[in-house]
């Protein structure tokens, strides 16, 4: 009956990573479906938990916090996870000419969208020479990082949700689940279709919180969304939020939402953030050259854009 299939559907909602995470998957109906539910969905849950104690800026032991600590002094031994993790990041940041860049934290470490604060025109300009992710060097023999510039801070909040996605999704996957979705903020993925029918992921509306501006068909594909509704305040009429433009320092404001579709959690993630920063022309120019990447755009406007393959005839 419809009530049995229903229960083979198994979800949760939760906190992590300064944000609300979702885990949605199915499984057959045998006897110990109940008990395997409660493992992965447990299973899901340490692993955001175990990403976050290692990449969040505002734990002083992360491994993140550690590298900004010391790696402007001397080269930092990092885990196999971070150094791959940066790798990506630093790909990113060659394949989006710099707009997107993780070393944007040196200056954004000074936002505070919490408490309406940003940093002075003085701060912005001194910190500013530090946003360089050529300063970042990677050493592959010694897996170890080392900044060669000082002050310059780096933050994985651009990245770190679409690995943590896409490292859940592997989890289920090694367990035999079929047909999950897993989601962290603005980022998800999908492992399988919705058993005959596709999953359907909304795109929020930018300026109406509670509506959805398109709902999209999708099936093993991951979707990440950034905008400039999600961390922010308004101070004299202008929107500070937390995507920032590694070239001035401030929040960067050509479009108000931007939506990647792709297969790779880590890249949709990194590469919607790099759009954003790069804007309508600049940001659907990229993604028109990257064939397994397709892009949503919302401009200030309100009129969306797509990249050409998801446009009709
Ligand atoms: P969300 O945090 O909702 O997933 P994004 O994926 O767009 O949204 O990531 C935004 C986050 O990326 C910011 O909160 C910040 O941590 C980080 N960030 C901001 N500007 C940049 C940038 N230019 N390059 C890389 N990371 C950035
Ligand atoms: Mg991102
Ligand atoms: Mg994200």
């Amino acid at each position: 009956s419809t009530n049995t299939a229903w229960a083979q559907w198994h979800q949760k909602t939760f906190n992590v990573m300064g944000t609300r995470a979702h885990v949605e998957f199915w499984l057959n109906d045998t006897a110990n479906a109940p008990r395997l539910a409660t493992d992965y969905i447990q299973l899901v849950e340490q692993e955001m938990q175990r990403i976050d104690a290692a990449m969040s800026p505002y734990i002083e032991s992360s491994e993140l916090s550690r590298i900004n600590q010391e790696a402007a002094k001397h080269p930092v031994q990092i885990s196999a996870e971070l150094y791959q993790l940066i790798k990506t990041a630093l790909d990113v940041s060659i394949l989006s000419q710099g707009a997107f860049d993780i070393t944007y934290a040196s200056v954004g470490y000074h936002y505070n969208y919490r408490k309406h604060q940003k940093p002075s025109e003085a701060q912005i300009s001194k910190s500013l020479t530090a946003i360089d992710y050529q300063a970042i060097k990677l050493n592959s023999k010694e897996q170890s990082i080392q900044f060669d510039k000082t002050d310059v801070k780096i933050d994985l909040g651009g990245i770190a949700k679409g690995h943590a996605v896409k490292n859940c999704l592997a989890i289920l996957k090694n367990n035999g689940v079929e047909h999950a979705l897993v989601s962290a903020g603005g980022d998800t993925g999908l492992l399988g279709d919705r058993r005959g029918r596709p999953w359907h992921v909304g795109i929020k509306h930018p300026r109406a919180e509670q509506k959805t501006a398109v709902h999209l068909p999708l099936n093993d594909e991951a979707i990440s969304t950034s905008g400039d509704y999600e961390r922010y305040f308004i101070q004299d009429g202008v929107r500070y939020h937390h995507i920032i433009n590694p070239k001035t320092g401030d929040s960067a404001r050509k479009v108000v939402s931007v939506s990647i579709i792709g297969k790779d959690p880590t890249y949709v993630d990194a590469l919607s953030t790099a759009v954003f920063v790069k804007g309508l022309v600049d940001g659907m120019t990229l993604i028109n050259k990257l064939p397994e990447f397709e892009a949503i755009i919302i401009d200030n406007q309100q009129t969306m854009h797509v990249s050409r393959g998801l446009q009709q005839n």
